[in-house]
């Protein structure tokens, strides 16, 4: 139990083929404490992907429409595309004692935590260069240029390594263990003094 009943601002980063997603997979089926916001991309989507669930797939258009009209939270363009995080329902989750996970780009991250100083700022890195470049490879759904693209914009992203809060490594078959030490970190955070700030009156002697 926490004093301070709303949920947590937690931004999930990591390169492109860290395996993100699956973790915050393994999160969602063990907690219905957590929700992950749904980003709206101009990407096309991938053959396994769902509108909506994946992400809201919008046209450039549309998606000049959400910056023009302050929907977006925060945006940015990745590989050719625009990417970005809708602020509808994220301050409701929070209000509602549910965690949000964001899981988006380094640049996104620190925008957020310019505008949410208390959201917490997860990496999560893969176990070596190698295992990257592999998993990218067997998603079998970029091109060699997006691979060489997205291999390039890792090396970059890991440079912001120490503006994050947290490190986790999600290594091969280990995934169970990334996911539990996200939730770990998220319990803790929610434990600070400065999370939970409003000590009832009743506490203080006269
Ligand atoms: P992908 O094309 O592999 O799905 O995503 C490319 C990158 O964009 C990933 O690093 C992903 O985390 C990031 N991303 C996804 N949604 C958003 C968003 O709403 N905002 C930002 N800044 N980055 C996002």
């Amino acid at each position: 139990m926490n004093l301070n009943e709303k949920g947590l601002l937690i931004v999930l980063s990591g390169p492109s083929g860290t395996g993100k997603g699956t973790v915050v997979n393994e999160i969602l089926a063990r907690s219905d404490q957590y929700s992950l916001s749904v980003s709206d991309t101009t990407r096309p989507p991938r053959p396994n992907e769902i509108d909506g669930i994946d992400y809201n797939f919008v046209s450039p258009d549309k998606f000049k429409e959400l910056i023009e009209n302050g929907e977006l939270l925060e945006y940015t363009q990745y590989d050719g595309n625009y990417y970005g995080t809708p602020l509808k329902n994220i301050v409701n989750h929070l209000d509602d004692g549910i965690n949000v996970i964001l899981e988006i780009e380094v640049e996104g991250a620190l925008n957020v935590k310019r505008l949410f100083p208390e959201a917490v700022l997860i990496f999560l890195i893969p176990p070596d260069c190698d295992t990257l470049e592999s998993r990218l490879r067997m998603r079998g759904t970029n091109s060699e240029e997006s691979i060489e693209m997205r291999l390039e914009r890792a090396k970059e992203e890991l440079n912001f390594y120490d503006r994050y809060d947290y490190v986790v490594i999600n290594d091969d078959g280990l995934v169970d263990e990334a996911a539990l030490a996200v939730i770990s970190i998220a319990e803790s955070e929610k434990h600070k003094t400065s999370f939970n700030k409003h000590i009832p009156e009743e506490f203080f002697t006269d």
